[in-house]
């Protein structure tokens, strides 16, 4: 397991740092994502990610890292195990849970809130940390759509735009939104470093058990191809422990998993055969406007531009993906 990035991430081959000094023409930025992101067919490389063939016949047929706003799958509060986001797929703008409590309820240090269904096995888990002397604390939790904006944009005023995607999600696409993903630091750190929280007891703590808690790491080491985003070893998500364990069991990131399981074309029509009720509706938004056309030109609007408000770029940029 190793870090990408000494301090903060960094900004990704030279060619993304391009990007970054913004403004740039739409075909200049899709040349440049396709590059980044590996759009262009062969599965995007990274130091570690196997590239093509291997034990997980899923990814053949995972979608590349396309950036779109297509509206997830399942999208209702009820749906926060199955949720599936990417650079492609997102929560509508007005997602937001209703049950949020501060991660002090779990008798977590650091700040933020979870939805309450969180809080048992959040608990059950810094507990065990502690026990082990390698408590945790909570550097972030839920993060709205607007929150998510400005620290996407804070990012992509470091990093550019192409080096902001793999490290932060733009606004609508990011697991903080569900209320349900925590960036964790070693308890007792006031650093505002990411890297090389795998180091630390607390990080391989959380490597070797948050599953058994209910937590999967969403973008392991070695994953970019598969995940779109680089190593984050901090960043945890609860998806419940019988599907955190089977995630575990796949050998596969949350991601493919969650495609395989609900997403993909095969599953959708096996479960067409098999009507699963009213479940799948609508939620607030209707469907945009997704081209299908596999073109990766960027998405106007959402995670571009510099609205965000320079009063919380200081706190964004201590937040990720
Ligand atoms: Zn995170």
């Amino acid at each position: 397991m190793t870090s990408q990035g000494p301090t903060t991430p960094d900004g990704g081959p030279v060619r993304s740092r391009r990007s970054a000094r913004g403004r740039v023409t739409a075909v200049a930025f899709s040349t440049v994502l396709a590059l980044a992101l590996g759009l262009s067919g062969a599965p995007a490389a990274t130091a570690h990610a196997p590239t093509t063939g291997g034990a997980v016949v899923v990814g053949k047929k995972l979608p590349k890292c396309r950036v779109d706003d297509k509206l997830t799958r399942f999208r209702k509060l009820k749906h926060w195990d199955k949720t599936l986001l990417d650079h492609t797929l997102r929560l509508p703008k007005a997602y937001a849970p209703k049950d949020l409590v501060p991660v002090s309820r779990a008798g977590v240090a650091g700040s933020g809130s979870v939805r309450k269904l969180v809080v048992k096995d959040l608990r059950a888990m810094a507990k065990a940390a502690k026990k082990a002397r390698s408590a945790f604390a909570v550097r972030s939790a839920y993060r709205s759509y607007a929150t998510q904006r400005a620290t996407f944009a804070s990012w992509q005023r470091k990093l550019g735009y192409a080096g902001a995607l793999k490290a932060s999600a733009r606004a609508g696409h990011s697991e903080h939104q569900l209320g349900t993903a925590i960036d964790l630091r070693a308890a007792g750190s006031t650093s505002s470093r990411f890297a090389g929280f795998e180091k630390t007891r607390a990080g391989t703590w959380v490597a070797k058990h948050a599953w058994k808690y209910g937590f999967v790491i969403s973008y392991p080491a070695g994953t970019t191809a598969k995940t779109c985003y680089k190593f984050e070893p901090w960043h945890l998500r609860y998806v419940g422990k019988n599907t955190a364990k089977a995630v575990r069991k796949s050998g596969l990131t949350l991601r493919e998993y969650l495609w395989r399981t609900h997403e993909s074309p095969k599953t959708r029509a096996k479960q067409r055969r098999k009507p699963r009720g009213s479940d799948a509706g609508r939620e607030t938004e209707t469907a945009p406007t997704s081209i299908s056309t596999g073109a990766s030109l960027p998405r106007r609007g959402v995670g571009q531009g510099r609205w965000a408000a320079t009063s919380r770029s200081k706190s964004s940029m201590l937040e990720r993906s």
